[in-house]
C-alpha cells in the first residue's frame, strides 16, 4: 500500500502533538544490580553469570549500593524528590532472555519522582517534566540464527546470552509534553541530548546511544486543538539523537494520514528503521495490569538516609546547562553565537582547545569553520573528524608564531584531518613554512614591481589599494608561503610609500 503523507507544516497547522520519552540508561557499575558478576562488555557468551542472574532456584538477590547511589544522583540532577522509602517489584513476563520469567523493577514506588529538565530549543527554554526515575535489571540477549535478518522468522535456532542479564538499568520517564507544536521533534531530540549530557557529567554511565547504553522509546499522539489527547504509539529503541527527531516527525505524519483517511490509531509499539526513517508496527501494547506487578519479597525496601541524600546533592558536579552558561560568558559569546557552537556539537572541543592554550576566538574559528565544513562533507560528527583539540591548538600556535599564514594553516589542517600527522610534521613534510627570509622576499618583491610597472606607478601616486595586486603576484612566486601583512609592508617600503 502506498500512501502519500501530508506535508509537515500542514499537519502541525491542524493537529497538536503530545510526546513522551522513556529513556533507559545502563549504569557503569563494576558489578550487576543484584549479584557480584562483572558488567564489562564483550565477554564470551554466558561467562559473566551466577545463580542469581541466571535465576536459579534458591538464589537470593542483594541490591547494589553503587547503583542506588547513581540513581539518586541522577534523580537529584533532574530536580526530583527522592523517596525516603520504596520497594522493588516483580514485573512478570515470559521471555527466554529473562531466566526468572520476571524482571526486578519498580512499579508504584519509584525511587525518584516529580522532577524536571530544562532544555533549549530555538533560543527558548522548554521545561520537560519528569514523572519518575526508577531502577531495574537488564535482560539477556537473544540471537536468532539462520534467518535472513537476525529475526525470529525463518531462524533455525535461537541462542541466549545472559551476560547482560542483571546489569542495572535506570529508566527515566517524562510526563506528557504538550504545547510544543511544530517543534515537537526538536524538543524530543534536545531533551535526549541534554539528558545524555547530564548523565555523562555525573559519570554514572558512558551513555553511548550507538552501543545501547542509552536507549530511547518515543511516545507520540496527535489531537485536534481543544480535543482530548489521541491514542499514542510507542516507537522502541531509537538509537541516535537524529533518529529521535526523525521518529517523532515520521510518526506525526503517519498518524495524520491515518486520521485524515477516517482511520483510528492503534495503541501499539512500533519499530523505527534507520535506513528509511519510517516506523512499522510491533506488538500491540501491554498495559501495566498485564505484567501482574507485585512487591519483590526477596529484597529489603530501599530507605536512603536523608543525610546521605543531602550529601550527594551537595556534591553534584556543575551541570551542563550551568557549565555552558559559564563558558559562554568566559568566551564572550552572544546567545546566537553560543547556539551555533552548540548546534555544531563543539562545546567540549572548543573548551579543550582553549585549555590547550588557544584563545576562544581562534578555537571557535577552526572548529566552526574548516572542521565543521569537513565534518558536514563527510557526514561525520565533529568529534569524530580526526583532528584533536591538542592538534588544533598546535596549529594555531604555528600561526601565532608567524610560521603559517591563514591559507597554509588551512592546508595543514586538511593534512591533520587526513591523518598525515601533527601540524608541525605536516608543515615540515610539505615544505609549508612562511618565507621569513627577508632577502629572498625582497628579491621577489622587486621582481614583481619590475614586472608590473603600471601598478607600481599607481601605488606611488597614492592609490595604496592597488598593492593587493602586487601582494598576489609575490604570493604566486612564493607559492603562498609569505605572510600577507609583512609582504604588504615590504612592498610599500620598496616603493617608498607610507602605508
Ligand atoms: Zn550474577
Amino acid at each position: 500500500m502506498t500512501t502519500t503523507l501530508p506535508a509537515y507544516d500542514e499537519v502541525v497547522a491542524r493537529f497538536e502533538p503530545v510526546i513522551g520519552l522513556e529513556t533507559h540508561v545502563e549504569l557503569g557499575t563494576n558489578t550487576k544490580m543484584f549479584c557480584g558478576c562483572p558488567t564489562d562488555f564483550g565477554g564470551e557468551p554466558n561467562t559473566r553469570v551466577c545463580p542469581v542472574c541466571l535465576g536459579l532456584p534458591g538464589s537470593l538477590p542483594v541490591a547494589n549500593k553503587a547503583a542506588i547511589e547513581a540513581i539518586i544522583r541522577i534523580g537529584l540532577a533532574l530536580n526530583c524528590s527522592i523517596a525516603e522509602w520504596c520497594r522493588f517489584a516483580r514485573k512478570n513476563y515470559f521471555y527466554p532472555d529473562m531466566p526468572k520469567n520476571f524482571q526486578i523493577s519498580q512499579y508504584d514506588e519509584p525511587i525518584c519522582v516529580d522532577g524536571y529538565l530544562d532544555v533549549e530549543v530555538g533560543g527558548e527554554t522548554v521545561r520537560i517534566e519528569i514523572e519518575r526515575v526508577h531502577l531495574e535489571e537488564d535482560t539477556g540477549k537473544t540471537l536468532h540464527v539462520g534467518g535472513a535478518t537476525g529475526r525470529i522468522h525463518g531462524a533455525t535456532e535461537s541462542l541466549v546470552d545472559y551476560n547482560r542479564a542483571g546489569i542495572p538499568l535506570v529508566e527515566i520517564v517524562t510526563k506528557p509534553i504538550t504545547g510544543t507544536g511544530a517543534l515537537a521533534p526538536d524538543v524530543a531530540k534536545a531533551y535526549v541530548a541534554e539528558l545524555r549530557d547530564v548523565i555523562r557529567t555525573l559519570g554514572v554511565s558512558d551513555v553511548r546511544m550507538e552501543e545501547g547504553s542509552l536507549r530511547c522509546d518515543v511516545n507520540t499522539s496527535l489531537n485536534l486543538p481543544g480535543a482530548e489527547w489521541g491514542t499514542r504509539t510507542e516507537t522502541k529503541n531509537v538509537n541516535s539523537l537524529r533518529s529521535v527527531e526523525r521518529a517523532v516527525r515520521s510518526e506525526m505524519l503517519r498518524q495524520a494520514s491515518v486520521l485524515d483517511a477516517g482511520g483510528r490509531i492503534t495503541q501499539e509499539t512500533r519499530h523505527f528503521h534507520e535506513d528509511t526513517g519510517d516506523t512499522t508496527p510491533g506488538r500491540s501494547k501491554e498495559t501495566a495490569t498485564d505484567y501482574r506487578y507485585f512487591p519483590e519479597p526477596d529484597l529489603v525496601p530501599i530507605a536512603p538516609d536523608p543525610a546521605w541524600v543531602a550529601e550527594l546533592k551537595a556534591a553534584l558536579p556543575e551541570l551542563p546547562r550551568v557549565h555552558r552558561r559559564r563558558l559562554q560568558q568566559q568566551w564572550g559569546l552572544s546567545d546566537l553565537d553560543m547556539q551555533s557552537v552548540l548546534n555544531a556539537g563543539a562545546v567540549e572541543l572548543i573548551e579543550a582547545t582553549v585549555a590547550a592554550g588557544t584563545t576562544p576566538a581562534a578555537a571557535r574559528k577552526w572548529w566552526l569553520g574548516e572542521l565543521s565544513r569537513r565534518a558536514n562533507e563527510s557526514g561525520v560528527e565533529l568529534a569524530e573528524i580526526g583532528a584533536t583539540p591538542a592538534q588544533v591548538a598546535e596549529l594555531q600556535g604555528l600561526v601565532d608564531a608567524g610560521k603559517l599564514n591563514d591559507k597554509m594553516a588551512r592546508t595543514v589542517l586538511e593534512g591533520v584531518v587526513d591523518g598525515e600527522g601533527s601540524p608541525t610534521e605536516i608543515m615540515t613534510n610539505r615544505g609549508l613554512e612562511v618565507v621569513s627570509d627577508t632577502g629572498a622576499l625582497t628579491a621577489a618583491v622587486d621582481e614583481a614591481i619590475a614586472a608590473n610597472p603600471g601598478i607600481a606607478d599607481k601605488i606611488r601616486s597614492g592609490k595604496v589599494a592597488a598593492v593587493g595586486a602586487l601582494v598576489g603576484a609575490v604570493m604566486k612566486t612564493t607559492r603562498g608561503q609569505a605572510d600577507a601583512k609583512t609582504l604588504r609592508e615590504l612592498i610599500l617600503e620598496r616603493l617608498g610609500v607610507q602605508g
